[in-house]
């Protein structure tokens, strides 16, 4: 599928990438956007997505590879305003956990909690705490 070509499927994260979904965005480039997750495991995970509708990592060509890996570089340096520590994770396939069909890492700062991956360690964003976060990782 070339870039640029959107899913065939519905797919929140195209729908995202063109703003017809709302999302708390803290940056956007030619080829990759980072957005709040909306049901984050700790304060500020964020998610780093091509624009380019993949399922995988193995499905970029080669070209997109590196600006994709920027993207995800700046975001990680965004999210070392919060914390100097994070994980950075990536599901690829059903059995892994990977949940949205399109390609995108997550960047989960750790404050020293023992293991926040758990599905009760999980709440819904409020709009309050985003506004903040969005205030504090948008600018460059
Ligand atoms: P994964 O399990 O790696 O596929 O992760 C998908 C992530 O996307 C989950 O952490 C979800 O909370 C997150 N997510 C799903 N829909 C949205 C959305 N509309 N806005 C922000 N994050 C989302
Ligand atoms: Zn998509």
């Amino acid at each position: 599928m070339p870039p640029g070509t959107p899913s065939a499927e519905p797919c929140i994260f195209c729908d995202i990438v063109a703003h017809r979904a709302p999302a708390y965005l803290v940056y956007e480039d030619a080829e990759a956007i980072a957005f709040l997750d909306i049901f984050p495991f700790t304060r500020g995970h964020l998610l780093v997505v091509p624009r380019h509708h993949v399922p995988r990592l193995t499905d970029l060509a080669p070209e997109e590879h590196a600006p994709y890996i920027r993207a995800l570089a700046t975001i990680c340096r965004r999210a070392e305003r919060l914390s100097p520590d994070y994980n950075v994770t990536l599901n690829q396939g059903a059995a892994a956990g990977q949940i949205v069909f399109h390609l995108h890492f997550h960047v989960i700062p750790r404050y020293g909690e023992a293991n926040p991956f758990t599905p009760s360690a999980r709440r819904r964003l409020s709009e309050e705490e985003a506004r903040a976060l969005v205030a504090e990782l948008s600018p460059p």
